[in-house]
């Protein structure tokens, strides 16, 4: 690891290693400093990524590494635990020093935010052990894999009728868990049950499995409900807090009334509202999928080469400006 690169990116699964793929083929020296906590972790595969379906989320990140180191990008194991601005660098007006957990200090022309979400889980005995396996929130995600199951839903949020009947589509056997009556009105209730959704009014007080497996749920009452998988919604909080020395934070997204998430705001380039500094995949955007991650992050990537061309040419332009003038 050196002391300066022209970008330094955190966090390096899909959004952060494509940014790196995109500034290493311009010939940037990269550093992408990942913690190897991608939010897909608990799951067996990633799906609807297109010439990877399905691939296990930790051999998708070996696989970019490997890509991004042939383009002479560093990718390093750790956790950036605090970011500043600096003065900048002769005619390049902006910079920053970021701080690993292992103490070493790091400059870089520009970052390229990429740390992903923390999901915050509804507080239901036993449904954390089994997030990302037995309980899912992502019908695009793992619905095929449980079709034609027993699915149950729990309706935590205004958008859990919609999520129930999203399950609904991939399989008859559909069992909502409504915890709080107000989330589900009369024409809510009639449109779940002309879709053959059994509705039930009780919320669940524990997630049950046996030998690492779901198998259903308990109700207050102590009746059990058995089932092959549970979605439930969780709240997808962007993992900022390294930025508080730049000045930047999350902003809470909505739903109509309803805060599902939270993001640092960016441009369509992925450029915050701090200069130089970008953002791309699940921490701006907590609704983009493994591919869309992907995406944003070559969009970020290629912003911040965009930006840097612009901050050579004005150094060129000053280098020939005072020769002339010499
Ligand atoms: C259970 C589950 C299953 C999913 N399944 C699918 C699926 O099948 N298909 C799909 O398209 N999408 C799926 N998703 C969504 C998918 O997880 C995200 O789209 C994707 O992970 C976003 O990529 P990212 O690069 O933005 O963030 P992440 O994948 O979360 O990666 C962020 C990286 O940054 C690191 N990091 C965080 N903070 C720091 C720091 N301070 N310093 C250094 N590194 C840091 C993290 O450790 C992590 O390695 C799923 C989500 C969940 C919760």
């Amino acid at each position: 690891m050196r002391d300066h690169y022209d970008v330094i990116v955190i966090g390096g699964a899909a959004a952060g290693l494509s940014a790196a793929l995109v500034l290493g083929r311009s010939r940037r020296s990269v550093l992408v400093v990942d913690a190897g906590e991608p939010r897909n972790a608990p799951s067996a595969g990633a799906h609807n990524y297109l010439g990877r379906e399905g691939v296990a989320p930790a051999e998708l990140s070996a696989i970019g590494r490997d890509e991004v180191a042939a383009y002479g990008a560093e990718v390093t194991a750790g956790r950036i635990v605090a970011a500043s601005a600096t003065t900048g660098d002769g005619t390049d007006p902006v910079g920053f020093s970021v701080t690993l957990d292992s103490g070493a200090v790091v400059t870089a022309r520009r970052l390229v935010v990429a740390s992903g979400a923390v999901d915050v889980l509804p507080e239901v005995p036993g449904l954390a052990e089994q997030w990302g396996r037995g309980v899912v929130h992502c019908p695009f995600c793992h619905g095929w894999e449980i079709r034609d199951q027993r699915i149950g839903v729990l309706v935590t949020t205004p958008n859990g009728v919609h999520h129930a009947l999203m399950f609904r589509a991939l399989s008859e056997h559909v069992t909502a868990f409504v915890t709080d009556p107000s989330l589900v009105d009369d024409t809510a209730r009639a449109g779940l049950a002309a879709r053959g959704i059994t509705v039930v009014d009780a919320p669940v007080a524990r997630v049950l499995s046996s030998h690492g497996k779901l198998t259903g749920v308990e109700l207050g009452s102590g009746e059990v409900v058995e089932l092959d998988a549970l979605a439930a919604a969780s709240t997808a909080e962007a993992r900022v807090d390294f930025l508080a020395g730049l000045g930047l934070v999350a902003t809470d997204q909505f739903m109509g009334d309803f805060r599902y998430a939270s993001a640092l705001t960016v441009d369509p380039a992925g450029q915050t509202s701090v200069r130089g500094v970008y953002a791309a995949g699940n921490v701006a955007n907590p609704m983009a999928t493994v591919i869309a991650s992907a995406a944003a992050g070559t969009q970020a990537g290629a912003a911040t080469h965009g930006d840097l061309v612009q901050a050579d040419l004005a150094a060129a332009l000053a280098t020939a400006g005072a020769r002339a003038g010499a």
